[in-house]
């Protein structure tokens, strides 16, 4: 396996300018083989997983339970005629409606986190004949042009330009904001209950109870995208659980697939798939709710619960948070802050460079960490829930060492 060849044809059939940016990162090596929380280069070099592929890799990489699931069903009927009843996507329907809160029952499956708000968008103006999306400042809800309208990022938007009308951004966080745009004009808002790519943004205990205040007063549906923070991430099953609320559509897709299969997830309450009555078929997907990722997902709710995932994500988080609030201490200069839920844990460095310095330094001492998209001051750690508090340790006394090394380069 030669490295040199796959970073050639990277450059002259994938991306060139990514593959200089993966280079410059130290990134420019061939993945291999995982297992739990490691990944192994085809040198054989060991890289502990500590991003998660952002937040896909909740079960760590080839969970057996998932990989038996998936094989079996490799051997019955891998994708779907789209003709008979589908048994896996059933089931995973089924545990969805379960484990989710409140009333959240009918699910549409699709194949990746921005399928899943596409839908919750078309869904909320079909259902509500309006038109209006708001959203926050910093959201991320994924590439294609819906929820590119919806998304908080000027950079990635502005070069696609016209997006969608009738979209409007406030601050996250800021009620009064919310309050002052949210009317009877608006179909939904949709928001990340805790601000992934936006960098880790943990918003006030009141706001999403506030939010949904104002939902039920102006008759406008609320989406979660729980897309990253979903399926155990936070300490919760899901993060709307830590404040109580129930939205009226939730978005899921990274973890569900159980790092084994891509797979989306649109859930609803029961009134809103009233839209499929005229037409079963007026939103639909050749490969969504395929059986290989059904059966995957299936799995992958069953080991959440059984091996209690989000109360270990809270536990191992708040140690981990703790841990980085010491460094802050000691490396004022470098860290402006640390905050977090569960396992999804955020590093906001003084200056964007040193944040790029320190993953680089990390990826180097083995360990494998990213950048927030719409924020890259703040430096993600989103590990396997399955990770143990010794490999967490290993990767703190990383940190702690790649720290020393940036503050010696700079001072
Ligand atoms: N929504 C949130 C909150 C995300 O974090 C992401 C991806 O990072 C998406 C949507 C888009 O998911 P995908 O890349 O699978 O389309």
């Amino acid at each position: 396996m030669d490295t040199s060849e796959v970073f050639s044809l990277y450059k002259k059939y994938i991306n060139p300018y990514l593959a200089d940016l993966l280079r410059f990162a130290g990134c420019d090596k061939i993945e291999w083989e995982a297992e739990g929380c490691i990944i192994r280069d085809s040198e054989g070099n060991e890289f502990i997983d500590c991003l998660g592929g952002y937040g896909v890799f909740s079960l760590g990489h080839r969970h057996p339970v998932v990989v038996k699931a998936v094989e079996e069903q490799l051997r019955r009927i891998p994708l779907s005629s789209k003709i008979f009843l589908n048994y896996p996507q059933a089931k995973l329907a089924e545990k969805l409606a379960e484990l989710t809160p409140g009333d959240l029952q009918f699910v549409f499956f699709s194949n990746s986190g921005t399928e899943a708000v596409e839908a919750g968008l078309k869904f909320a103006r079909m259902f509500t004949g309006r038109k209006k999306f708001v959203s926050a400042i910093g959201s991320f809800h994924g590439k294609t042009l819906g929820s590119l309208s919806v998304s908080g990022r000027e950079i990635y938007k502005k070069p696609f330009e016209p997006l969608l009308d009738y979209c409007v951004q406030v601050p996250f966080g800021d009620i009064s904001a919310m309050e002052s745009v949210v009317d009877e004009d608006t179909a939904a808002v949709i928001l990340e209950p805790i601000q992934g790519e936006g960098g880790v943004n943990v918003p006030p205990d009141d706001y999403l109870p506030e939010v949904r205040k104002i939902c039920d007063e102006k008759g406008v549906l609320l989406i979660l995208d729980e897309v990253q923070t979903g399926l155990g991430r936070c300490g919760r099953m899901f993060a709307c659980q830590l404040w109580d609320v129930v939205p009226d559509i939730m978005c899921l897709a990274k973890a569900l697939g159980g790092g084994v299969m891509p797979i989306g997830a649109t859930i609803a309450r029961p009134y809103i798939w009233e839209i499929f009555k005229d037409n079963p078929l007026i939103h639909s997907s050749t490969f969504g709710g395929n059986p290989l990722a059904c059966s995957a997902g299936l799995a992958t709710l069953n080991v959440l619960v059984d091996e209690n995932l989000p109360e270990r994500a809270e536990r191992l988080g708040g140690y981990l948070l703790s841990k980085l609030m010491e460094l802050k201490e000691v490396h004022p200069q470098l860290i402006a802050d640390v905050r977090g839920k569960g396992l999804l844990v955020g590093i906001e460095f003084s200056e964007e460079d040193i944040g790029l310095l320190v993953i680089s330094l990390l990826v180097k001492r083995g360990v494998l960490v990213a950048y927030a998209l719409n924020n890259p001051k703040v430096m993600r750690l989103e590990p396997p829930l399955i990770i143990s508090k010794e490999m967490l340790d290993k990767v703190i006394d990383s940190l702690k060492a790649s720290l020393e090394e940036v503050k010696a380069l700079l001072m």
